[in-house]
């Protein structure tokens, strides 16, 4: 690991600063023990920490698991994730719509319970969720040949006007606007020079909507303006400059991996994936194959890989940390060189491969 990034991990582990538990962990050599960086333990001297970006690294090197803070249990994060994604199935696969209560009884939770988890893991209600699920159900069904009437009856709609009244709660637009390309949004954006090329970030104020790596400024600029043909480009910040810098420090290699909001829009196994994507471990990756399996359905490889391959937010969502099980890095939409380079920033042992 550089020593650049070394000074940040350590005012981490200085300030006990949870939110970085599950970024890092850092090993004591005088103790032989490993923690995360919330750990309430008494503070080692920094002479004696050695960092690591998984728990298993640490391991290998003979390090034992602080009994505080419990550096090798799952994240709960991750066992929140699992239910969101059975309950994602539930409500996909039921014959007719699910109510709040229905997702609570299967998930033996309450309702609350069920939308708050929904809320932080997905950024919608599971009714939310149903919702998109459904348009997204819509739109196959109309791309597939079927009319209006059919669409609407097969993807679970009472009537016509039901259709119209949903897809306008979920996609912040009516239909017809919705291929307006943005029409009536704010997006702000930037352009940087980092360490791995030129940086585009552009967001709205709830996050970030499109981050782009390439040689070529002006080329990055355009693909924005015809993604966004209608919608209102400025170059005014708000949260934006602080996203960007955050973004250019990781590549520089001076901060952790930074977990910024985004403001996309995706369809509902799109977000399933990316959701997933963010929750590999810097410093690791998996196999298309694998993702698919872990969102419960192993026939889906190439439906993640396309998931991949259309994210319109790298580094946010970290689609370069899935790799083919085959030698080489398969695509990567900002440059496979880059992939290698970002593999290689996050200390993963695949980036040689
Ligand atoms: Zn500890």
């Amino acid at each position: 690991m550089q020593d650049l990034r070394e000074d940040s991990l350590w005012n981490a582990v200085a300030h006990r600063d949870a939110a970085y538990d599950g970024v890092f962990y850092f090993g004591v050599k005088t103790t032989g023990v490993y923690c995360r960086p919330g750990c309430p333990s008494r503070q080692p001297k920094r002479e004696n920490v050695v960092f690591a970006f998984s728990p298993a690294m640490l391991a290998a090197k003979g390090y034992r698991p602080c009994r505080r803070c419990r550096p090798d249990a799952r994240d709960p994060r991750d066992e929140a994730a699992g239910t969101v994604v059975a309950l994602c199935r539930a409500i996909e696969e039921a014959e007719h719509p699910l109510s709040l209560e229905d997702v609570a009884r299967v998930a033996s939770m309450s309702g609350s319970a069920v939308t708050r988890l929904f809320r932080e893991a997905l950024g919608v209600t599971p009714k939310g969720y149903a919702d998109s699920h459904r348009v997204e159900r819509f739109r196959e069904t109309l791309r597939g040949g079927a009319g209006v009437l059919d669409a609407t009856y097969a993807s679970g709609y009472g009537s016509s006007s039901r259709v119209y009244e949903s897809a306008n709660g979920c996609l912040g637009m009516t239909p017809k606007s919705y291929r307006e390309r943005g029409r009536g949004q704010r997006v702000a954006y930037t352009v940087t020079e980092t360490a791995m090329g030129w940086l585009l970030v552009a967001a709205t104020d709830r996050g970030v909507s499109a981050v782009k790596l390439g040689d070529d400024a002006a080329l990055l600029v355009d693909e924005l303006g015809r993604e966004f043909s209608a919608a209102d480009l400025s170059g005014d910040d708000g949260p934006l400059a602080a996203w960007t810098k955050l973004l250019v420090e990781y590549l520089s290699g001076h901060v952790p991996w930074p977990q910024l909001p985004y403001d996309v829009r995706a369809t509902a196994f799109q977000r399933r994936v990316w959701e997933f994507l963010r929750r590999i471990p810097v410093g690791e990756t998996m196999h298309y194959s694998d993702v698919a399996e872990a969102l419960g359905q192993p026939t889906a490889t190439r439906a993640v890989a396309r998931a991949c391959a259309t994210n319109p937010v790298a580094l946010v969502v970290p689609c370069h940390r899935v790799v083919p099980k085959g030698p080489g890095f398969a695509g990567f939409r900002w440059g496979i060189e880059r992939k290698r380079k970002l593999l290689q920033l996050e200390g993963s042992p695949e980036a040689n491969r």
